[in-house]
């Protein structure tokens, strides 16, 4: 077994350093971990939730990343951990203040259900994987990711930048969850596994994004995708990534994504100013400015939407809105 150089345990870039040595698993893809985590150790996005294995704040961090990009999240995560530091902090706010602090980040069924687990969870977040799966909306990724980044669990899972990188370096093609999982659970270090799954969402996120940049790719070398022993599908990809397809197959792959962007204009579902969803945001947007809650008809003229008076039915069942009287407000 051979044995990596120690590395300092340092706040910042790379976060707290759960293991000390990056070179110290062996397996059958040693290259690709080592490379990749080398990678990662030079470009890694300085994330805040890097920066600790605090189970509550890798929690909070999870859901707020399930449905919105880490850019748009960073500075509501600090705002977040600011004013509710702990579990127990937050089990004892009312949802309306959780929900008036996730304001902007929107899928506020998000922040009810955060408010949820920290109320059913007085002895903090757990750390096994099927007990994570069980709370509300925590799925098979996040309970993996928490598990992982939390608790340092060796635990397979994938996002969609996990898919990608994973499916294209040893399929030659995006994974299916299953199929990356499978390999996950293959192929990750016996230790490092936090970094592991930082720096293929990084990578995923930064280099082999949709159109892949593969010339700037530390994996080039070991992946199936790049050397060609791909499908169809991703033959196209592979050419906009400096691939060298010939005149015909150029044609021939134009045609066909031509032929499949017509066909999502299609199946593309309503713009989103058409959503229930919007204006069950804007609902909520409008009740967090004001302490005393507003009648539907202020609500229906301010939004100007005829759907006001039935979703804000629909927020009551989902327990995000309550009556007060006449009127209705956030939860107290
Ligand atoms: S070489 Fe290209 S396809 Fe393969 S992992 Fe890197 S960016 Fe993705």
């Amino acid at each position: 077994m051979r044995r990596g150089p120690e590395k300092k345990n340092t706040e910042g870039r790379l976060g707290p350093q759960r293991s000390a040595a990056y070179g110290w698993f062996v397996g059958k893809s040693y290259t690709v971990s080592a490379r990749l985590l080398a990678h990662y150790r030079r470009t890694a996005r300085d994330l805040p939730w890097r920066r600790t294995h605090d189970p509550y704040k890798v929690l909070v961090s999870e859901v707020m990343l399930q449905q919105t990009q880490a850019s748009r999240v960073t500075p509501a995560f600090d705002r977040f951990v600011r004013r509710f530091p702990t579990l127990k902090a937050l089990a004892a706010a009312p949802l309306g203040a959780v929900l008036r602090e996730w304001s902007g980040l929107g899928y506020n069924r998000r922040a009810r259900d955060l408010h949820r687990i920290a109320r059913m969870s007085p002895r903090g977040v757990p750390e096994a994987v099927a007990e994570l799966d069980a709370l509300p909306g925590i799925g098979a990724y996040t309970a993996g990711a928490i598990a992982c980044f939390a608790f340092g669990r060796r635990v397979p899972f994938a996002d969609v930048n996990i898919k990608r990188v994973l499916g294209r370096v040893y399929l030659g093609r995006v994974a299916t969850e299953r199929e990356a999982v499978a390999i996950d659970a293959r192929e990750m270090p016996t230790r490092s596994v936090d970094l592991w799954h930082h720096a293929l969402m990084d990578l995923g996120a930064t280099i082999c994004k949709p159109a892949p940049r593969c010339d700037a790719c530390p994996l080039n070398a070991d992946c199936h995708f790049a050397r060609g022993h791909a499908g169809p599908a991703a033959t196209a990809l592979r050419g906009a990534a400096g691939g060298s397809l010939g005149r015909g197959a150029r044609q021939r792959e134009a045609q066909r994504s031509a032929a499949g962007r017509h066909q999502d204009q299609a199946l593309r579902p309503a713009a989103f100013k058409d959503t229930d969803r919007r204006v069950r945001g804007a609902i909520v947007r409008a009740l967090v400015e004001t302490e005393r809650g507003m009648t539907v008809r202020a609500l229906q003229k301010k939004i100007g939407d005829g759907r006001v008076g039935r979703l804000v039915k629909t927020l009551t069942a989902d327990g995000l809105v309550e009556s007060a009287g006449r009127r209705v407000r956030l939860p107290s």
